[in-house]
């Protein structure tokens, strides 16, 4: 499931091969994708508008398009944007073509939860997901003193409120378990319980993993210290070397080591 890093690939990917492009024709595949406005109109609208820029918020990616339009679009399960030669055969599950000059950009998505809008540029600031979206996590907004009003006194897990998009915008359930590692912190800890210096050490691995993450570029490694490159039943803690501990959180698999994350 793509979450903050992953998102932000897809959007260098798209900044670098579309952005300046003009769009010649939008075929729609996959009705159900498009959310707004219908497909037809959709396609019409879109057609011989330039790229200027593709943007992320969260986990949206947002296309700035010439005209005062923007195509927003989340990629859920499955959902990626592939850049293709025209010429080249549609990989199954392809949903929505976007024919450029020579080449197309192509949105691919097995599970069919990714889905787009085309919305007033104009009126993003209201729309209803995007205004939901907390604070960026790599920006300079971000600070310590930051996390800390988000948390304290909040109650509920800890993990629970990493995964809320609209406290800190872009951590799925592979991230928040990262996170909590390097910070060592259980994840079942109440997230209003946290002292200052656990959650300045919280601060520091969030912005840490996440900024990690995205200078590997997808499909990167993982470093030996980190959770994700053992996480997976049997899996030794990097640290310590004993076995993790695979437990139900915040209704998702968790891993984490019992001696390491207090
Ligand atoms: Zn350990």
């Amino acid at each position: 499931v793509p979450e903050l890093p992953d998102v932000e690939h897809v959007r260098r990917r798209l900044q670098r091969g579309a952005a300046g492009r003009r769009i010649r024709r939008v075929r729609v595949l996959s009705p159900s994708t498009v959310r707004s406005p219908a497909p037809g109109r959709f396609a019409r609208l879109l057609r011989s508008r330039r790229i200027a820029g593709v943007r992320r918020r969260g986990k949206y990616l947002l296309l700035h398009l010439t005209g005062g339009w923007t195509l927003v679009a989340h990629l859920r399960m499955t959902g990626d944007f592939v850049l293709a030669p025209a010429s080249r055969p549609l990989a199954p599950h392809t949903r929505v073509v976007f024919s450029l000059d020579g080449r197309e950009v192509r949105f691919v998505d097995q599970r069919r939860f990714g889905h787009m809008d085309l919305v007033p540029t104009a009126a993003l600031g209201a729309h209803p997901a995007l205004r939901r979206v907390g604070v960026e996590p790599l920006s300079r907004a971000f600070t310590a003193p930051r996390l800390r009003r988000l948390l304290q006194r909040r109650r509920g897990g800890l993990k629970a409120a990493l995964l809320r998009q609209d406290l800190v915008a872009g951590i799925g359930n592979l991230y928040a378990d990262e996170i909590l590692f390097q910070a060592r912190l259980s994840p079942a800890r109440q997230a209003g319980d946290l002292s200052r210096a656990e959650l300045d050490r919280l601060h520091g691995a969030l912005r840490a993993v996440l900024r990690r993450a995205v200078r590997a570029g997808a499909g990167g490694e993982w470093p030996a210290r980190s959770l994700l490159a053992v996480r997976e039943p049997g899996g030794a803690c990097p640290r310590c070397r004993r076995p993790l501990a695979v437990r139900r959180v915040a209704g998702r698999t968790t891993y984490c080591c019992p001696a390491c994350q207090r």
